[in-house]
């Protein structure tokens, strides 16, 4: 059976994270959260205190970061520098300095490349902003996420609830749309639904729906290439 690249894109707090890994749960594929590998670097760059006007020495920390992606019996652990950094990255204020990161053009292009190896031989969900419109054109299957700002802000807010940071609801929507305003507007790669991704608006349905949508998705296509 062919093993499918399934590229999903979307703005944060569209449910990406969760719908893509079980979809690779189910499918036995790989899952591959590139926002955490900006995240990673986004973090590195804070503590090396690496000033953000100083875009090439901030691509220079992107190439020396040995970033690895885990998966494990608690959800993807993320490794920075061999370190587990699992948790620091999750923060809002890592959100932002990987938005950050995000818009320099050399640093994309290290981590598209890293990204483009790891998903090179398919049987990978690869989830971001521009996995089916940069990292692989070429995927099988392409997914555009959606849902709306308020939605967003509160899956967002419901996730940080447990952690010390103290955040409000409007804190977060407020973060959330500079966040999309930066990652729709910047000028490398930024963030639009490919021509041929399937839009899906995550609103009013819970993850497992859209799991099982996507699913049908997947056979849909085995169906088209006489594989399934
Ligand atoms: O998806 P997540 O919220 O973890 O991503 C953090 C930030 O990393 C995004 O706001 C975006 O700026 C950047 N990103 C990106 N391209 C990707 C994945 C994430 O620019 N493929």
């Amino acid at each position: 059976m062919t093993r499918f690249r399934i590229a999903i894109d979307g703005p944060s707090g569209a449910g990406k994270s969760t719908v893509a890994r079980r979809v690779a749960q189910r499918l036995g594929y790989l899952y591959i959260d590139t926002g955490a590998m900006y995240r990673a670097v986004g973090l590195k760059v804070t503590r090396e205190q690496l000033p953000w006007d100083q875009a090439d020495s901030i691509v220079e920390a992107a190439r020396r970061a040995r970033i690895e992606l885990r998966a494990g019996p608690r959800g993807l652990r993320v490794l920075l520098d061999g370190v587990d950094v699992s948790g620091e990255i999750r923060t809002e204020a890592a959100g932002q300095a990987a938005s950050r990161v995000s818009s320099i053009p050399g640093v994309r292009k290290v981590l598209v490349r890293a990204q483009q190896e790891l998903g090179r031989r398919g049987g990978v969900v690869m989830e971001g902003r521009d996995i089916g419109t940069k990292v692989f054109p070429e995927a099988e299957l392409k997914i555009f996420l959606d849902a709306s700002e308020h939605t967003r802000a509160r899956r967002r807010f419901a996730q940080h609830r447990h952690k010390r940071e103290a955040l409000n609801l409007e804190g977060i929507l407020e973060e959330i749309r500079q966040r999309d305003r930066r990652d729709r507007e910047r000028a490398d790669s930024p963030l639009v639904q490919a021509q041929d991704a399937h839009y899906l608006d995550t609103s009013n349905q819970t993850a497992d729906e859209v799991v099982e949508k996507i699913l049908e998705m997947v056979q849909a296509v085995e169906g088209k290439s006489g594989s399934g």
